[in-house]
């Protein structure tokens, strides 16, 4: 096959060089208005060609490469740490959150998949801030309480949606640890 990114003859969808050059992962935490911590890997722009496969045939091998050389600087993780995927509806084929969270098993997470339920799945995409303050996610949690864990998603906009999925879990007794996403779009 040919790698994604250079187009080169490559064993893999993203050639090792172009990992080395495009997806080494520079871990940055951005603090958000509830005080919910974000750990990112890459600024959005900067790995934007490789996000935009998600609903492409192949994104879900993307996403794995993406997951994997971003999770590689990470440490094991706490005892008993959960994570759970935001959002995790696996109706456009796969979802890309619950794959990020079976990547961080090996890391040591615990993930509870299916457990974080959005009830309103309008696109933000483009949309104005008002937009998505007018229209909420909606969570629904389902999973065990008196847990303590991280949210997972992909990309980290205005962490309105992070906040919303922090502050239903917390309403469930759930102690949320922080979050993990693989690119900031605000860094
Ligand atoms: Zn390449």
């Amino acid at each position: 096959m040919r790698c994604l990114s250079c187009r080169r003859f490559s064993a893999t969808l993203v050639c090792p060089k172009c990992r080395e050059l495009y997806l080494r992962p520079y871990p940055r935490i951005r603090r958000l208005d509830t005080g919910l911590e974000v750990l990112s890997f890459y600024a959005y722009d900067e790995i934007e060609p490789f996000l935009l496969t998600k609903h492409l045939p192949h994104g879900w091998f993307v996403y794995r490469i993406l997951a994997r050389e971003a999770f590689s600087v990470l440490e094991k993780a706490q005892e008993g740490l959960a994570a759970i995927p935001v959002d995790d509806d696996a109706s456009g084929g796969y979802s890309h959150t619950a794959l990020l969270a079976r990547e961080l098993k090996r890391y040591g997470y615990r993930p509870r998949f299916a457990s974080l339920r959005a009830r309103n799945r309008v696109s933000y995409a483009g949309q104005p801030l008002a937009f998505r303050l007018a229209n909420p996610r909606d969570f629904l949690y389902e999973g065990p309480k008196k847990i303590r864990a991280v949210l997972i998603d992909d990309i980290v906009t205005s962490g309105l949606t992070l906040q919303e999925a922090q502050g239903a879990l917390l309403r469930a007794g759930v102690t949320v640890h922080s979050a993990i996403v693989l690119a900031d779009a605000d860094r």
